[in-house]
């Protein structure tokens, strides 16, 4: 049985986390964030040290270790009941982040509707990044150089990822707004699908 997932989608800055974690607290909904799944780990773990390699460069974290982590963060969750895949959505963010995650992830996940949180102001969105490396201590948040990297590479592998989904999943957001209306946006389209 495959996971019925949503997907959170949008650059660095975009919102996705804010949104994820408020998600995450409903009934239901199971949230991972990938990025927070690297950070989680124990810093002599082999993973953990190769995503600080990866992140602090403004790069992906190579796809193996990226998928792995995965897979068994949510089996863990399952194993402790925290995540109930039959009844549960399992809201995603940050994964898949470029097309061969998404080829891979297929075999396990049911995607029922992808956010795209569109930020058109790259300056707002690089504000709250530089806030977030302050109030959560995060490097790759706090040097502009790994910050434009970051957005380069979202552009050049991660942006092609929208093109792997039927154009009727994919739902454009403005995370312009207002978080609470951006969640509303979302919630809209959640109870339908
Ligand atoms: P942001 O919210 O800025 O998009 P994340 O916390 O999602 O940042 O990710 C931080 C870093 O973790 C990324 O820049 C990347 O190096 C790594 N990372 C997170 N998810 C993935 C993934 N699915 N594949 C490869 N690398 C990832």
């Amino acid at each position: 049985m495959k996971y019925r997932t949503i997907l959170l989608f949008g650059a660095p800055g975009s919102g996705k986390g804010t949104q994820g974690r408020i998600i995450g607290k409903i009934p239901s909904f199971f949230y991972f964030a990938c990025g927070d799944a690297f950070r989680n780990l124990r810093i002599h773990d082999p993973i953990g040290r190769t995503f600080i390699d990866y992140s602090s460069r403004g790069q992906l974290v190579p796809d193996e270790p990226t998928i792995e982590l995965w897979r068994k963060t949510i089996k863990a969750a399952e194993v402790d009941g925290s995540f109930l895949p039959a009844t549960d959505t399992l809201v995603l963010d940050g994964i898949p982040r470029n097309p061969r995650q998404v080829e891979i992830l297929k075999e396990f996940i049911d995607v029922r509707a992808v956010f795209n949180l569109a930020c058109a102001d790259t300056v707002k969105m690089i504000e709250r990044l530089q806030r977030r490396a302050l109030r959560e201590n995060r490097l790759d948040d706090a040097n502009l150089d790994v910050i434009e990297k970051r957005f380069v590479t979202y552009e050049r592998e991660t942006k092609p990822v929208l093109d792997c989904y039927d154009a009727k999943l994919v739902h454009a957001i403005d995370s312009t707004q207002e978080p609470v209306n951006v969640l509303t946006n979302i919630l809209d389209i959640v109870v339908t699908v």
